[in-house]
């Protein structure tokens, strides 16, 4: 399942990018029409939670309108109606570009904090931007949000 979420869920976006989902999001000033075209030919579903959207002719099965407001709310309606999973393939994808994570290659490892690379890993480093990513305590929390989203309970914000 691909997606493609409006300009007012960047932050879900992460979080489907976190739990390793493909999120798109929009180009800076592509209107209602171009985003519904682009979710078609890149076979996304498009969530929004901009009603008059839904009222495009060329929405119908293309568009997803989330009824709930807050992230955790947001997460369990995506898990109830769509079947997200939240933990499919956890940290596999950049969270800033949406593009699939590399291993890191051992030279990579030295832009990491001397404690992080201390860990086992898996260093993982993206291919766009090249931030490197590595299993220390901000990826565990998240980890924690995205099991609870996934046992259908609200996470911890
Ligand atoms: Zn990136």
């Amino acid at each position: 399942m691909r997606l493609l979420c409006d300009e007012m869920l960047g932050g879900l976006a992460r979080w489907l990018r976190a739990a390793g989902y493909d999120a798109a999001t929009p180009v800076p000033g592509d209107d209602d029409r171009r985003l519904i075209a682009r979710a078609a030919v890149e076979q996304r579903l498009f969530l929004t939670r901009d009603r008059p959207i839904v009222q495009h002719k060329a929405a119908a099965g293309l568009v997803v309108l989330l009824e709930s407001q807050h992230l955790d709310a947001q997460a369990l309606e995506l898990r109830r109606r769509l079947a997200v999973d939240w933990l499919a393939a956890p940290f596999t994808r950049c969270l800033r570009c949406n593009l699939r994570l590399d291993p890191a290659p051992p030279q990579a490892l030295t832009r990491a904090p001397r404690q992080a690379q201390a860990l086992a890993g898996p260093f993982r480093l993206c291919p766009g931007c090249g931030r490197l990513y590595w299993p220390g305590s901000h990826a565990r929390r998240m980890r924690a949000r995205l099991e609870a989203w996934a046992a259908g309970l609200q996470g911890d914000g």
